[in-house]
């Protein structure tokens, strides 16, 4: 079993392929164009404001952003754009290498959460007022305190056991709060950058070429 999801595939473009670069995001994969050598901007197709999962949507919030552009002019109209934050231009070279191995614009996938749950190891989870609210509503509060939270940064966040993994997870990687677990967790979409690296990093599983390979 499994989820059947489509991811979009990266692509790499140089500042004279701008035309390449539109084609690839309006058939639904993410570009990174290379303005110069050092301003790298992702173009995308612009997210669904009302779906939480969207892919592009995510991929902004990967790059540490909220903020992105519907650009009303250009060779990118009707696109969304962002810039690459410098220190991630060696993150958008790497999943274009990744994803050098894929034809199209996007790819089908097959990803069962059962098996992986890559996503709830080594990931600090934080907790929005809602979620605080949610425990409170299914008599839960214990779930935002210490041990099983704690403030960090200002930030009220879901503790870690010592190996890394949530509090919550089973053995058999089912969510143990999975009714009332939070916003960050029943939002993060499989298929997203987040959820790729994340079964790299705890999996070892690369979709598409692995690094140096
Ligand atoms: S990393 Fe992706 S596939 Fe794995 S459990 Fe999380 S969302 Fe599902
Ligand atoms: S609360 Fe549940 S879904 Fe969220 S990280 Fe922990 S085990 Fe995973």
């Amino acid at each position: 079993m499994g989820s059947r999801i489509v991811r979009p595939v990266v692509r790499s473009f140089k500042a004279r392929f701008s035309a390449e670069a539109a084609a690839w995001a309006r058939k639904g994969g993410h570009s990174v164009y290379w303005e110069t050598d050092k301003r790298a901007v992702l173009v995308f197709p612009p997210p669904d404001p009302d779906d939480p999962h969207d892919l592009g949507f995510w991929a902004v919030l990967d790059l540490a952003k909220q903020k992105y552009t519907v650009m009303d002019a250009g060779p990118f109209r009707g696109l969304a754009t962002t810039l690459f934050p410098r220190s991630h231009h060696d993150i958008a070279r790497r999943r274009a290498e990744r994803d050098s191995m894929w034809p199209g614009p996007t790819r089908k996938m097959v990803l069962d959460c059962l098996e992986c749950a890559a996503c709830c190891k080594d990931n600090e989870v934080q907790l929005m007022d809602v979620d605080v609210e949610r425990f409170a509503d299914a008599g839960r509060k214990e779930l935002a305190r210490p041990p099983l939270a704690r403030k960090r940064d200002g930030k009220l966040i879901l503790t870690l056991l010592p190996n890394g993994k949530c509090r919550h997870l089973k053995r058999d990687n089912k969510c143990a709060i999975y009714t009332c677990r939070p916003d960050a967790c029943s939002e993060f979409p499989a298929g997203s950058e987040c959820c790729l690296y994340a079964r790299a990093e705890e999996l070892g599983i690369h979709d598409g070429v692995p690094p140096g390979g």
